[in-house]
Formats: structure tokens, C-alpha cells, sequence
């Protein structure tokens, strides 16, 4: 489409998950080498089905959109950190317990020319165990004389080997089809329960005090257990009475149980982040106010706006904040976060427990602002306004237009306006920034798409 074009939208992946809230998680998992990333390109149907195996690197965006058949389901690809050989054991192992915790089915890739490894084999007990539907793929089966060498899996406990060549396409077709007869429908680790407790992510760097907020949250309250009849809690998330009302933490297991390496400890902390978005409605991402406001930070921030979800920024270890400190602080924030003005801020302590009680307002203000609707009138008697004090500028001897806008749906809100031209990225920056300072959307993105009828 064209004459489509989202505003709000960062990402420059066209397969970087958006929204999806319910769609089946499938993680792929395997040692260094074994193909992973190849065989996440041609389920994708990339044209580059060879794949850069750069070691050390890491890669923010680790969740793709993935469809067969016309069944959608997301693809987590745990295998972006290749470490040395000495880090390889809990390197998989890591991806291992992510992708249990994490995904509706595991694709758990083993090179048929090299054959199980020790590696490969605590794997398969740790996912065992688990219970999670397992496909255990043979890969770099490139013709039928190597297949022998796959049947050798068998071996392994997991049941039948899927051979497959990620290279050259072979086989993947079939086990697609497997595959899907086995995915749930809706996802149970990504599921959305209307009318369920609200579900909260805290996510920010390491050190930034991620657990000791959780500790705060969950020891001083109430832990509620199966409060709600029939509703089945992912035992990675911990239900929470506060300020009169349960809230969901999800993926806290991500913060309690931390995977401790001493490389790819960003990597597996932005895979968290990621699986942890699915999940969650809201975020508060958490700043740590004794240092400065890194990359990290930021990229953090942004992956949430670009996850779509509401955002309330916390600044944390505030009982450590002298007035120094805290004049650099604010012009920090003025320069780098100023692309999240928007976003309700706390200061808090998580050890002394400083304004705690102020988290639940700001979450509260920042899903209010997610779930907003605006209705069709009034979103027109708004643009027609907005058109009359400020045209847009004429461009190549043509003013473009504003026909009529609606809203498309909301967690976030998202507009959608027909035009006679393409608007200036200025003009719908415009739009945006008066559609803020009437509505407020105070924690929440909001995205602006733009459609041009002839
Ligand atoms: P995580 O990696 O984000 O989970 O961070 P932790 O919760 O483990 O905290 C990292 C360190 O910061 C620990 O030594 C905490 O005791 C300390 N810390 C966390 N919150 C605060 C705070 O509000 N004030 C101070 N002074 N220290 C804190």
C-alpha cells in the first residue's frame, strides 16, 4: 500500500513485531552454527537466505512476524549472541530457559553433520521437562544421502528428527505444516485476558534495581494466588493487590532468576525485554538517577514505543540524589528522553520504598490514556480546527488536504487520516503534538497513519 505510511512507527524492520497480542510464541534454540538464523530467513521467506554469522553480536529486535498457511505466529529467534566456545554451554542453556518460559513451542535445531553434543543433550533434558511441544530439527540435510545422519537424533528422547536443508528450503515446507498442527491457536504465554488484572512489565538495564522494586511491589503486599476462578496464571508472572486492585507482573521470572554471563548479558536482557512487552499492557521502566542516562536506557525506552505499549518512566535509587545531581538530571532528561515528554514520570526508591505510592497512579493515568477513544465527531471538529489555524503548507503548487480522520482503534490509540496528498512529516508531527496538548495521552504512544485518496 503505497499511500500507507505510520507515523509513530521507529522500526525500520517491516518484520519487527508491532502488536500481537495473542499470537503463538515459537522459539528457535540451538548451539552456535547450527543454522539457527537461516532457518529463521526462510520461514520468514527472506531473499538473504545466507546469513552473516558475525560472533559477539548482539541484535536488539529478536521477535519476527511470522505466517504459513495463513495462520500467524511470532518467531523468537534466541541465537543472536554467538559466544566463544567456552561461553557455549550457558549460552544455550540461557536460550533454553528463555524459550521454555517464553513460547507455546520450541524448534530446537541440531547440526545432522555433526550430530547430538553433550551441549545438545542438557538442552533436551531442560526441555523435557518443561512439557512444551519440542521439534527437533536435523538441519543442513542438503540432499537425501545425508538423511541417515539425522535419523541418528532419534537418540536424543525428543521423537522423530525434522530434516531439513534452512539453505536451500528442503523440507522446511513440510515441517511447517507439522508444526502448525501442533501450535495452539492463541498463544498461552503471550495471552490477553479481557477484564483480567492489568498486566505491568518492569524492564530497564541491569543494576537499575528491577528485582528490589519487584521485592518492594510483591513482599510488602499481598501476593494474591489464583484470585480469579478458572483463569490459568503463567507461573512467570506474580498477581499483586495495590492501591485496592490486582495488577499482574509479568515475566518476573526474567528478573528473579537472572541469566548470568558475563558476555551476551545484553542481548538476553533485550530478549527478555521483548517477550516481556508481549505480554504487558504497560511498562515502567526503570532509570537509575546515580548514573547517567545511557544507550541502554534509551533503547530500552524505545522498544517499548515501538512495542506500542504505555510507558510510566521511573527514576529510581532517588534516596541518592543530591541537588547536583539532580540540576545535571533534568537537563538530561530535557536532551535525551525529550521524544517521551509524554510519558508520567516517578521518582521513587526502591529500598527506602520513597513514593511508592505514587507508581499506581501513573500506571493507572498511563493505561487510561492507552485505552482512550475519541469519538469520530469530535476527532473531526478537531482536525477541521487544526486545518483552519494552521494550513498545511502548498507544496509543487498543490495544498494537500485534510478529508476526515478516525480513530482506528486504541492500546494505543491510533489515528488514521485521509488526504488529498502526502502531509509533511513536520505537519503530522503537528498534528500529533496538538492532539497531545488537547487529549494529553499521558503514557502512551499514539500512532498517526496517513491515507491519500486521488
Ligand atoms: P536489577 O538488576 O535491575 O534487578 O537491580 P537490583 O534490584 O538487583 O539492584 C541493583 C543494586 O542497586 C542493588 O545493590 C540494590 O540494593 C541497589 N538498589 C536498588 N534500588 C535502590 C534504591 O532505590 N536506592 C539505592 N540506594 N540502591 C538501590
Amino acid at each position: 500500500d503505497e499511500d500507507f505510511d505510520v507515523l509513530s512507527t521507529v522500526t525500520d524492520d517491516p518484520n519487527a513485531i508491532q502488536y500481537l497480542p495473542a499470537v503463538p510464541v515459537i522459539a528457535i534454540v540451538g548451539r552456535p552454527n547450527v543454522g539457527k538464523s537461516a532457518l529463521v530467513n526462510r520461514i520468514l521467506g527472506r531473499r538473504e537466505a545466507v546469513v552473516e554469522d558475525t560472533p559477539g553480536v548482539t541484535r536488539d529486535r529478536v521477535a519476527y512476524k511470522g505466517d504459513w498457511n495463513e495462520r500467524k505466529f511470532s518467531l523468537v529467534d534466541t541465537g543472536g549472541w554467538e559466544p566463544d566456545a567456552k561461553g557455549i554451554d550457558a549460552s544455550v542453556a540461557a536460550q533454553a530457559e528463555i524459550a521454555i518460559d517464553l513460547s507455546d513451542l520450541v524448534m530446537f535445531v541440531v547440526d545432522a553433520n555433526v550430530g547430538p553434543t553433550s551441549t545438545d543433550e542438557a538442552v533436551v533434558r531442560m526441555l523435557r521437562k518443561s512439557g512444551k511441544p519440542v521439534f527437533l530439527i536435523a538441519n543442513k540435510v542438503d540432499d537425501v544421502r545425508q538423511e541417515p545422519e539425522a535419523a541418528s537424533l532419534w537418540s536424543l528422547g525428543l521423537g522423530q528428527p525434522w530434516p531439513v536443508s534452512a539453505l536451500h528450503g528442503r523440507g522446511v515446507a513440510d515441517l511447517l505444516d507439522e508444526i502448525l498442527k501442533v501450535l495452539p491457536e492463541i498463544s498461552a504465554v503471550a495471552k490477553q485476558e479481557i477484564g483480567g488484572p492489568r498486566r505491568v512489565a518492569i524492564l530497564g538495564r541491569p543494576n537499575v534495581g528491577k528485582s528490589s522494586l519487584l521485592n518492594k511491589v510483591v513482599g510488602e503486599e499481598r501476593v494474591v494466588v489464583n484470585s480469579l476462578a478458572g483463569t490459568t496464571r503463567d507461573p512467570v508472572d506474580e498477581q499483586v493487590e495495590l492501591g485496592g486492585k490486582v495488577w499482574r507482573f509479568v515475566d518476573t521470572a526474567g528478573i528473579r532468576r537472572r541469566v548470568h554471563l558475563a558476555q551476551g548479558a545484553d542481548f538476553y536482557a533485550s530478549l527478555r525485554t521483548s517477550a516481556a512487552l508481549e505480554k504487558a499492557e504497560v511498562a515502567v521502566v526503570l532509570l537509575d538517577v546515580t548514573e547517567v542516562i545511557s544507550e541502554q536506557d534509551i533503547r530500552v525506552i524505545d522498544l517499548v514505543i515501538e512495542s506500542g505499549r504505555a510507558l510510566v518512566l521511573a527514576f529510581n535509587k532517588w534516596d541518592q540524589i543530591d541537588d547536583d545531581r539532580r540540576r545535571y538530571l533534568e537537563r538530561e532528561i530535557e536532551q535525551d528522553l525529550a521524544h517521551v515528554s509524554w510519558a508520567p514520570r516517578v521518582n521513587i526508591s526502591a529500598l527506602t520504598g520513597r513514593h511508592m505510592e505514587k507508581l499506581v497512579p501513573a500506571l493507572e493515568l498511563a493505561l487510561e490514556s492507552w485505552d482512550t477513544r475519541i469519538a469520530t465527531g469530535k476527532f473531526n471538529a478537531f482536525l477541521a480546527e487544526l486545518a483552519a489555524a494552521h494550513p498545511h503548507p502548498v507544496r509543487g503548487g498543490k495544498q494537500p488536504r485534510i478529508l476526515f480522520g478516525t480513530q482506528a482503534s486504541s492500546r494505543p490509540p491510533t489515528f488514521v487520516v485521509f488526504t488529498t496528498g502526502f502531509l509533511d512529516p513536520g505537519y503530522r508531527r503537528y498534528i500529533q503534538r496538538r492532539l497531545r496538548e488537547l487529549y494529553g495521552f499521558e503514557g502512551s504512544p499514539i500512532n498517526l497513519s496517513m491515507r491519500v485518496r486521488e
